[in-house]
């Protein structure tokens, strides 16, 4: 992975209208993800800064230096309705360099001082590092954090999310927060056809969240939209020859043919209801097509 270089913006507006999505709000500190997730759909979103979905995604990136202060404005505004929040729907907003700029802490304290509900999605166990301020939210407004977990085959996770905090360290992270009383769960997705859809490796990120306390388990099969669907083939090729060929022809539309969808969703309902996991409104879904992909602050 290249090294990662830091460009520091200022937005104008921090919270974003979304539709289609299970929820209205989103905002996003951070533009592009050091994490470099093979399978990212917000890949594409580089691509409309001029930069590329593969390389350029992972090393240059965006920080929005005044959204805590552009977000209390707009939280402080009479028009402002507490609507939930999603934190963290283009770019995790505990990638490592939060350790140092602090802004998805101070988002969250906006939130709470404002009472407004938010949930937000990472792989980073960073989140605890601000287990206070998520237990404020919680209590006067509400808030929900949920971890993605793919695989619990290290093989499969240094391939595919590269960058990232290895699942248990994840699932260490979520027990802490559900034992501080934050309500924690899996996005087990995206589910990566012939590579982490076997009914045995769903039941074991089941059966390791189900023991760290998980209370809902979201999901989705994975979506290829063009950008992100040629970088993801090139880690296929490089990683999986045998299954190049399969997913060409099984991917060329950004969705799975529907018979596999409607597979995998009986055999995630069947999972959720044997550990007690359900899916939950208001979850982060991949926009269908890059036009309609939600604007990024700035
Ligand atoms: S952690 Fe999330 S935002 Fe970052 S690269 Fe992975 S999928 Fe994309």
């Amino acid at each position: 992975m290249a090294r990662a270089t830091y460009t520091e913006i200022e937005c104008k507006s921090a919270l974003n209208r979304v539709t289609n999505m299970g929820f209205n709000w989103s905002l996003n500190p951070y533009k592009g993800c050091v994490h470099a997730c093979a399978y990212c759909y917000a890949r594409a979103n580089h691509s409309y800064l001029g930069l590329n979905a593969g390389e350029d995604f992972e090393s240059k990136l965006f920080v929005k230096t005044n959204i805590v202060g552009v977000l209390r404005r707009e939280l402080a505004s009479r028009y402002w309705k507490r609507d939930e929040v999603a934190i963290g729907t283009s770019t995790d907003p505990y990638q490592p360099t939060e350790g140092k700029y602090r802004l998805t802490g101070g988002i969250i304290s906006a939130l709470a001082d404002s009472s407004t509900p938010a949930h937000l999605v990472t792989k980073s166990p960073l989140v605890i590092r601000d287990i206070d301020e998520l237990r404020r939210l919680q209590e006067r407004a509400g808030a929900r954090v949920c971890f993605t977990i793919t695989t619990l085959d290290p093989d499969i996770w240094r391939i595919m999310e590269p960058g990232t905090a290895p699942p248990p360290q994840r699932l260490r992270a979520m027990k802490m927060l559900t034992e501080a009383g934050i309500p924690s769960g899996i996005f087990l997705a995206p589910v990566m056809p012939r590579i982490t859809d076997s009914e045995d490796a769903l039941r074991a990120i089941f059966e390791a969240a189900s023991e760290a306390g998980a209370t809902f388990c979201w999901s989705s099969p994975l979506r290829l939209i063009p950008p992100v669907r040629d970088h993801y083939f090139e880690t296929i090729e490089r990683n999986y020859p045998e299954l190049l060929d399969r997913y060409r022809r099984n991917y060329q539309t950004p969705d799975t043919p529907a018979v596999y969808r409607e597979f995998i969703r009986e055999r995630i309902n069947r999972l959720r209801a044997e550990y007690g996991l359900p899916g939950e409104g208001a979850r982060p879904t991949p926009p269908p097509m890059p036009m309609q992909l939600p604007l990024i602050g700035a």
